[in-house]
């Protein structure tokens, strides 16, 4: 891991739903919460099939000292961390991190667009609040499916009035990237956090626009990729390795789990190190990572085994470990 986790117990001292599948969680930690800048997350203990797991949440809004909120978006195909969370009533206890920030706001640029898709409001919440006390130039563009379905939008609103503008697909209005993207100030920075498909297609404008790759910002929740997954074999001929990949398993946890090494890190396609050479595909590979760029995902030489999968058939692979 990049950082060492530190658990603890909290309280759910309130459960609210924000949206019909997006549920607030107040959480008091018995230690009491750590102060935190916006972006920040935390992580909580889950239990899937009986197993210990956890899964990450980003902190909502800008905290009062006492408490954390995080807000989790119920997924349908998933291995069952969210369904585990939804299953928790008031005054459960679960374990919980101390907050972490791989999504920091850097402040002193001339303007910031921040773009939120779906569940991907939850960091932007701290995001606007700390901008708005700065007094910097600033925007939302909230996208989602319909107003019903957009968690907090209402105490946005509230709070930063014009800044925060709405593209719900069941009117119809799509969010012109491009346009967007034209009309920042040089300098500005665009922070986005949501879907997979939404977060390349504002790399590829911002590229073509001419901005500096590091002033678009980005978390990826590891969401789905274009293909729902599906269970394929994964190959590695050179360790005699041939092993099916289940619907609800990467093909890093099957490699693990058969005793394969398998360096890793962040386990959702952000840091690279766990990325493995294609030796051969038999149907498509769903690159579901931030880290290869496109044209390595065109050329499907590589593949990140911690969230991209194989779909209709099987992968051939070779690792970098060599005994
Ligand atoms: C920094 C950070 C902050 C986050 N903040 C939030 C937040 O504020 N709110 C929130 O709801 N979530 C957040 N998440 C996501 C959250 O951690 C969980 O991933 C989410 O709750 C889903 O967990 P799950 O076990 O239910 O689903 P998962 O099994 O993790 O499935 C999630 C998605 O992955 C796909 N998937 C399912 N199985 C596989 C598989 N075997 N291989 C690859 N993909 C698969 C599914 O299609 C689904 O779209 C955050 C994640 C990170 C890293």
């Amino acid at each position: 891991m990049r950082y060492a986790l530190t658990w603890s117990t909290a309280r759910i001292a309130n459960i609210r739903d924000v949206a019909p599948t997006i549920r607030e969680f107040t959480l008091v930690p018995e230690e009491g919460a750590r102060p935190y800048a916006p972006g920040s997350h935390i992580n909580v203990a889950v239990v899937i099939d009986g197993q210990p797991d956890h899964r990450s949440y980003s902190l909502v809004g800008a905290g009062d000292g006492s408490c954390y909120r995080i807000a989790v978006r119920q997924h349908e195909d998933s291995r069952g961390g969210s369904r585990y969370m939804w299953s928790l009533p008031e005054g459960a206890r679960l374990s919980l991190t101390e907050p972490h920030n791989l999504f920091p706001l850097e402040f002193g640029r001339p303007e910031y667009l921040l773009i939120a898709g779906g569940i991907g409001i939850t960091p932007m919440v701290a995001m606007a609040s700390a901008l708005a006390r700065t007094g910097a130039s600033w925007r939302m563009i909230y996208v989602a499916k319909s107003l019903t379905d957009a968690a907090f939008l209402d105490d946005l609103a509230a709070q930063h009035g014009a800044r925060i503008e709405t593209r719900f697909s069941d009117e119809g209005r799509r969010l012109d990237l491009d346009a967007e993207i034209a009309a920042l100030a040089p300098e500005a920075q665009l922070y986005l956090c949501g879907p997979l498909r939404l977060l390349d297609a504002a790399r590829a404008s911002w590229a073509k626009a001419g901005r500096a790759a590091a002033d678009l910002r980005f978390e990826t929740f590891a969401s789905g990729g274009l293909f729902a997954p599906e269970p394929f074999r994964v190959k590695i001929p050179r360790l005699g390795v041939d092993l099916e990949v289940p619907v609800d398993r990467t093909i890093l946890d099957t490699l693990e789990a058969a005793g394969v090494d398998v360096m890793a890190d962040c386990r959702r396609g952000e840091c690279g190190l766990c990325v493995l050479d294609v030796l051969g595909v038999e149907g498509a590979i769903d690159h579901r990572d931030v880290f290869l760029s496109d044209h390595e995902k065109q050329s499907n030489a590589k593949i990140c085994a911690c969230v991209s999968r194989a779909v209709g058939g099987s992968i051939t692979l070779d690792t970098a470990y060599r005994p």
